[in-house]
């Protein structure tokens, strides 16, 4: 009985450790912020990488060219303008385009190579949209003390958010427990208390925000 209970409680905790394990990342704004001229990306790959990362992140850039009007170009030449695209300790990426731009990755599931891209293209998380107390109620007292406060506050967006339902399956969207200083208080639930989980795809209306900046 004590056997069977021990594996009770290790399939519970793994499951809560599943709910509290989500993606956060660090997003810099830092140097005007603005969309890509024609929608054209241009990037390079740093050494940090290895070859089968490489081919995750490029499989990520091609699922956003193939559902928006967003192209991506490797380039070896030129570089002051491009996305630096990096391994690092953490998952950070510049908005749109600005005077410095760079993408660093700390982990390579689909998800968060999806987001991340997602804010290089120029979208920022769909949580800090003016209009989200509507929606969503963020638990600022659940949030650790070295998050980056910014992912919770309102935020500007290149899209007129007037346009899109308030979106809970984007791509840019996190989950309840992102930077929960403690797995089992969520920093971010629906009006009614329950919980958002993060998608793992792009929705909808990610193609058409996308597609409203870059016409
Ligand atoms: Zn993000």
């Amino acid at each position: 009985m004590a056997r069977l209970l021990s594996i009770i409680m290790l399939i519970v905790s793994s499951m809560v450790v599943t709910v509290g394990c989500q993606m956060s990342d660090v997003i810099d704004t830092s140097s005007d912020p603005r969309p890509w001229t024609n929608g054209t990306i241009k990037y390079y790959f740093d050494s940090s990488l290895s070859v089968e990362q490489i081919h995750l992140i490029q499989k990520g850039m091609l699922e956003w060219a193939d559902k928006t009007n967003i192209s991506f170009i490797e380039i070896s030449y030129d570089k002051k303008y491009a996305v630096k695209i990096f391994r690092g300790d953490k998952s950070e990426a510049t908005i749109g385009h600005q005077s410095r731009n760079y993408l660093k990755l700390s982990s390579f599931g689909n998800r968060t190579i999806l987001h991340e891209l997602g804010h290089i293209i120029g979208l920022w998380h769909e949580q800090c949209r003016q209009d989200r107390d509507q929606y969503i109620i963020v638990n600022y007292e659940n949030v650790a003390d070295d998050a980056p406060i910014s992912d919770f506050n309102k935020s500007y967006q290149f899209y007129d958010i007037r346009n899109y339902s308030y979106d809970y399956n984007s791509i840019m969207h996190y989950g309840s427990f992102a930077y929960s200083k403690d797995i089992n208080y969520p920093t971010i639930t629906k009006l009614d208390g329950s919980y958002i989980y993060p998608s793992a795809n792009i929705s909808q209306d990610d193609i058409k925000k996308v597609n409203e900046i870059y016409k």
